[in-house]
């Protein structure tokens, strides 16, 4: 009885660290309000940029002949261009409108924010 109690007891702590953990880490993710974005094409990552620091211009990503032209515009980024079948990259719109990424499927780009967890390496272990 003794021992379950304290095995109860021991989960209770270790569940509450979890939840303690995950909610500063949901908080320090709100607080940081990253404007981070990753390029990726293929599964590399091209361009890893901060759109608050970066100035409208214009990157031009290429995979297989066939190219996307990625706008970046007032700290926000799009898909402009692209000879990509579907064309679903465009309609996305901006990185702000849409959730959190921008995918061509065809051409294997991606565009996806990054979070500060990712930047710093994260010392997730106590
Ligand atoms: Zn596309």
């Amino acid at each position: 009885m003794n021992k379950k109690k304290a095995q109860t007891a021991l989960m209770i702590a270790a569940a509450a660290i979890f939840a303690a953990a995950a909610a500063v880490s949901v908080y320090q993710l709100r607080r940081t309000k990253p404007n981070t974005v990753k390029i990726i094409s293929d599964g590399k990552v091209l361009y890893t940029l901060d759109l608050s620091r970066e100035s409208d211009r214009e990157i031009i990503v290429e995979y297989e002949g066939r190219r996307n032209v990625i706008v970046i515009e007032n700290h926000d980024i799009y898909v402009r261009e692209a000879d990509c079948p579907d064309h679903t990259c465009i309609k996305m719109g901006k990185l702000s409108q849409s959730s959190t990424q921008i995918v061509c499927l065809p051409n294997k780009l991606m565009i996806r924010r990054a979070y500060s967890s990712e930047e710093s390496g994260t010392d997730g272990t106590a």
